[in-house]
């Protein structure tokens, strides 16, 4: 059996990586006074046709749908806003009882039916937030400035902030009937997709990757010409507070993003080394003031993006970000005969009671194979158990570290009582206080 095109096993090699990157997003998340939710990875269909809009791509030609058992028109969610939105309806968490600003982040799989390769699979997932009831261009500001130290603690580097608003509806509404009209006298140099999407969603158009449809693009009417003085004027704090803050950024008309709900500020964070391509977005979102009403909830704003932990890991990868190293084991106990068996587990036991990482060998192995294994796991102590050691109750724990050749003589009932104090005491670098004590 194989796994899915387009989906992937993060296996127990890498899968550290994950947890240090998803343990960082928490970190800074929780800096930033966020708390997480989780909803359902199955949504009806209809919930994302409604708020990402039916002409998008991610609706239209992406999504994994189905009937059930029951006949119910259901998708796997294809990104993480339309279902925090309708979670945030559906329990109210618009309640006098909830903070607002609400500040929401939730970290899971996502599915979209696409063209696998570097970056861009099947199943995937994101690390996103949402923030509900503020209008204060300070909370795009904030979003904005969460995901920037995200990316800066953990060490990636060449990423540029792409900057743009797209206005109120109505103001959009306008701008769309303009890009139609300078478009239409050109249609027939436009690319295959954009003619598709000239009158559905003529937005998409500017930001095609095609070279003709680009050269048209350079010369078309700019929406930051269609904002009416409030938009402007939001817009226009969003960049004076990330100045103000030395967030760098760069305002950018072709950003359009592709989901149907955005107005005001959008951005993208855009990796600028070539080496992933038409991927090179790591970070997308924006302020979508509709969205929730249009859910059936009271009218309230929103704000939130969405980053790509797959696209993320290649960069670190690739940038040869110095990551953390898994840090194998406090114990590590060898077994000499069968009748070490039992002891070998008590201890072991013990360890973890204490708060220590403790493995032993299970396979009997020569005891040259089992000094590798601890060699292998890095352990900082070895604990070797025979025949006598079965009879005493006492064993020898031998420090692994520095070449040092420390070992301590302990009964197991000492173990038992205080491995941790005696780990301690085998393991402590007493080089700084020796040092000490020779300028004496
Ligand atoms: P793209 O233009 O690359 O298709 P998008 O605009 O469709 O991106 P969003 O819907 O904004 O992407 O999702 C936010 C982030 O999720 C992206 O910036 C990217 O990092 C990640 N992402 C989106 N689709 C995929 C995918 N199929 N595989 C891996 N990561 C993805
Ligand atoms: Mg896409």
């Amino acid at each position: 059996m194989q796994k899915l095109k387009g989906t992937e096993d993060i296996l127990p090699q890498n899968s550290y990586l994950w947890q240090y990157v998803e343990d960082v997003a928490r970190d800074v998340f929780e800096r930033y006074h966020f708390s997480e939710i989780r909803t359902p990875l199955i949504e009806s269909f209809d919930l994302f046709s409604r708020s990402v809009g039916d002409t998008t791509d991610i609706v239209s030609k992406e999504m994994y749908e189905f009937y059930d058992k029951g006949d119910r028109h259901i998708a796997l969610r294809p990104e993480g806003t339309a279902s925090v939105v309708r979670a945030f309806v559906e329990n109210k968490l618009f309640g006098p009882e909830f903070p607002k600003p609400l500040k929401l982040y939730y970290v899971g799989p996502m599915f979209r039916y696409e063209r696998p390769q570097a970056g861009r699979s099947r199943q995937f997932h994101q690390i996103g937030m949402e923030v509900f009831g503020s209008e204060n261009p300070a909370t795009d500001v904030e979003g904005i400035a969460l995901a920037w130290d995200f990316f800066n603690e953990l060490g990636l580097k060449n990423l540029t902030i792409h900057l743009n608003s797209l206005g109120t509806n109505e103001e959009r509404g306008t701008y769309r009937e303009a890009l139609i009209q300078y478009f239409e006298p050109h249609f027939d140099q436009l690319s295959e997709d954009s003619k598709r999407r000239l009158h559905d969603n003529p937005l998409r158009v500017l930001d095609s990757k095609d070279q003709g449809d680009q050269t048209l693009v350079k010369n078309a009417p700019m929406i930051l010409d269609y904002l009416g003085e409030e938009s402007r004027k939001h817009f226009e704090e969003v960049q004076s507070m990330l100045q103000m803050l030395d967030i760098p950024f760069k305002v950018d008309p072709s950003i359009v993003r592709g989901l149907d709900y955005y107005q005001h500020t959008i951005f993208e964070i855009i990796v600028n080394d070539d080496t992933i391509g038409a991927q090179s977005t790591v970070c997308g979102g924006g302020r979508y003031d509709g969205l929730v009403e249009q859910i059936g909830g009271p009218s309230t704003p929103g704000f939130g993006f969405g980053l790509g932990i797959e696209r993320l890991l290649i960069l670190l990868t690739e940038q040869q970000v110095e990551l953390p190293e898994d840090e194998g084991v406090d114990v590590f106990v060898t077994v000499m005969g069968e009748e070490g068996n039992h002891l070998a587990q008590e201890i072991v036991q013990y360890a973890r009671q204490h708060d220590l990482i403790a493995d032993r060998d299970f396979l009997g192995r020569s005891m040259k194979s089992q000094y590798k294994t601890a060699d292998k796991y890095q352990a900082d102590i070895v604990i070797t158990i025979g025949s006598n050691e079965v009879e005493e109750r006492v064993v020898t724990l031998k420090s692994q570290q520095n070449k040092q050749n420390k070992q301590l003589e302990v009964s197991v009932d000492e173990l038992a009582k205080n491995f941790f104090g005696i780990y301690r005491q085998l393991t402590a670098d007493t080089s700084v206080i020796d040092e000490f004590f020779k300028g004496e």
